[in-house]
């Protein structure tokens, strides 16, 4: 584990994730939006794991907002926002797309391995099971808000060590 500034690395895995998915799709866009607390010092963690965690929920929630706009080419504007906050006894790292939502049946099984509602080579299954373990394992925890054609929020949350 190394200190780590989770603000930067939040905001740098955004930027990345946005760049892969233009990379691949030209017309794709969406409002990229950050709320970083700034009274986050840094936390001991894996910089690498959270990362790819961070880079696995931006990745859905794209996926997501790229899905309702499909449904719903008019009047909808795709917004992935990332935001940080410092609580009493942790950290947190919220994860919050205003895409397809997730209806109630699939809910139960999204953190399970190879579970997806991904056409075939689009989607493994593993990102959400792998980001629990690695969260776990962090001594935190991985949460889920979500409404159908509303959105979804995953919370990460961080025991605030040094
Ligand atoms: P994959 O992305 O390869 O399908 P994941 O483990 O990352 O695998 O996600 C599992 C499933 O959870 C997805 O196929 C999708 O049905 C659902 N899901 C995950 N994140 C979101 C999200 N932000 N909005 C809607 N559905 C989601
Ligand atoms: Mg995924």
């Amino acid at each position: 584990k190394e200190l780590t500034d989770i603000n930067a690395l939040a905001d740098e895995y955004l930027r990345l994730a946005y760049h892969g998915l233009r990379a691949k799709d030209k017309t794709f866009n969406a409002a990229m939006k950050t709320d970083l607390d700034a009274t986050i010092g840094l936390i001991k963690i894996i910089p690498q794991d959270i990362g790819r965690v961070v880079l696995n929920l931006i990745t859905n929630a794209f996926y997501a907002v790229s899905e309702r706009k499909k449904q719903q080419p008019e009047h909808y504007e795709p917004v992935v926002s990332v935001s940080t906050k410092k609580l009493n006894d942790r950290i947190e790292i919220h994860v919050k797309d205003n895409g397809t939502g997730i209806p109630q049946k699939a809910l139960d099984k999204i953190f399970q391995p190879f579970f997806t509602t991904k056409p075939t080579g689009q989607g493994t299954g593993l990102g959400l099971s792998l980001s629990y373990d690695i969260v776990k394992a962090h001594g935190g925890e991985l949460k889920v808000e979500t409404k159908e054609n509303e959105g979804s929020m995953f919370i990460i949350q961080l025991p605030d060590s040094l």
